[in-house]
């Protein structure tokens, strides 16, 4: 991109329906915000449980704040490693069930560390068509030969994995899918991992604090195995920021060896980890969360069924209504904002073409009755 071509450029994007603009928030994250000065019943964010705004979580940072400051001041590994993240460190382990976790400034940092960190140049990885960009990126910036097989696709994955001369391989999925909400079938992916002499990389950001009760897709699947290795955020359902891989012990040590997004960046507030050591104890405590957005998915369902607006099969709180094309979903969610109610209108290149979609996001900090109301006004959208 030339200084003199971005004006075209943007141009180009806008007569796509594709140009991005950032929404103001001018409310804390929750179910009712305000943006740009008007109040929206929003089913736009990852704040699956309700937590980013919650009390608990406001406090036990505040008092952290007080304990710890507010910087970092210094990368980890010189001095910037505090005790309340190594108590945050240790918590999510055992609650994860690993030998040992990392923290990272976020996922999508913790993907591009990791994966640089096990495969290189001469190796191959492995990657589902709907991985997250992150993962994306991260298997680009490895060098190793980057193969990506169709979504949920086994038979192609393994005929990939049976063709490679590579020595080290890597398998990398979501467990929960970003777009779909649909699920990677993890037993499966395990099975080859270990036929085909491979590592299972498994980015959770969707499922923890859900699947596993709370625990995520490791609970869930019962996945704990020397070949996996898990990354959630801490950014979503958890409420706060960051993410953390889990592992082995010497996979963990390996990683604060040469992950180069852990090594050359600031620690993080360490207050940061105070408000994480909070939410894990929601996550196991407040068992209604989850319950409550089971019930809020099962509305949405019956509510649409009889309806020219489809959900996909999924059980997460990510209820994506596919539309196509761009223009229609950008009318819709416009139709919808008019009515006081945010959805996101989802377009490529975040999906693929001709797949753009209203990505319906529920939480438990939606109300039966706000869920009534999202449903109320997609109904009258489309009369
Ligand atoms: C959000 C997300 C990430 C990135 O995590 P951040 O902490 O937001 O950087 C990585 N992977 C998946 C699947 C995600 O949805």
């Amino acid at each position: 991109m030339r200084p003199d071509e971005i004006d075209s450029a943007l141009s180009a994007l806008a007569g796509e329906h594709r140009l991005r603009r950032r929404a103001t928030l001018q409310s804390p994250q929750g179910p009712r915000v305000t943006i740009d000065g008007r109040d929206y019943l929003a089913f736009a964010s990852n704040d699956y449980l309700g937590l980013a705004n919650h009390p608990a979580l406001r406090q036990a940072m505040q008092q952290a704040i007080g304990d710890w400051g507010v910087g970092g001041g210094s990368s980890a590994l010189v001095a910037g490693h505090f005790g309340i993240q190594q108590q945050a460190e240790e918590a999510l382990a055992e609650f994860v069930g690993c030998e040992a976790a990392l923290l990272f400034g976020s996922g999508y940092a913790a993907n591009l560390g990791v994966i640089t960190s096990l495969v290189g140049r001469g190796d191959a990885v492995f990657a589902d068509r709907l991985n997250h960009a992150s993962l994306n990126d991260g298997c680009l910036l490895s060098r190793a030969t980057f193969k990506r097989f169709r979504h949920n696709d086994l038979a192609q994955l393994e005929q990939l994995l049976r063709d490679t001369p590579a020595r080290t391989r890597l398998i990398a999925v979501d467990a929960v899918y970003s777009m779909d909400g649909d699920e990677a079938p993890l037993r499966e992916l395990l099975q080859l991992a270990e036929r085909y002499d491979a590592w299972l990389y498994l980015d959770d950001a969707h499922g923890f604090g859900l699947l596993g009760d709370g625990h995520g897709a490791l609970l869930e699947y019962a996945l704990h195995h020397p070949r996996v290795v898990y990354m959630a955020t801490l950014g979503k359902a958890a409420g706060v920021a960051g993410a953390f891989v889990a592992g082995s012990r010497q996979l963990i040590d390996w990683l604060v060896n040469s992950a180069r997004t852990y090594i050359f960046t600031t620690a993080h507030p360490p207050a940061q980890a105070a408000a994480i050591l909070r939410s894990l104890q929601l996550i196991d405590a407040d068992k209604w969360r989850r319950h409550l957005i089971n019930e809020h998915i099962s509305a949405l369902h019956a509510g649409l069924r009889a309806t020219s607006l489809s959900l996909c099969s999924s059980r997460s709180p990510i209820q994506p209504i596919i539309i196509g094309s761009n223009k229609q979903v950008l009318k819709l969610a416009e139709q919808l904002r008019a009515r006081g109610i945010w959805v996101p209108a989802i377009r490529p290149p975040t999906v693929p073409a001709g797949s753009a979609r209203l990505r319906v996001s529920l939480s438990a900090g939606h109300t039966r009755d706000d869920v009534a109301e999202l449903l109320a006004a997609l109904l009258s959208v489309i009369s």
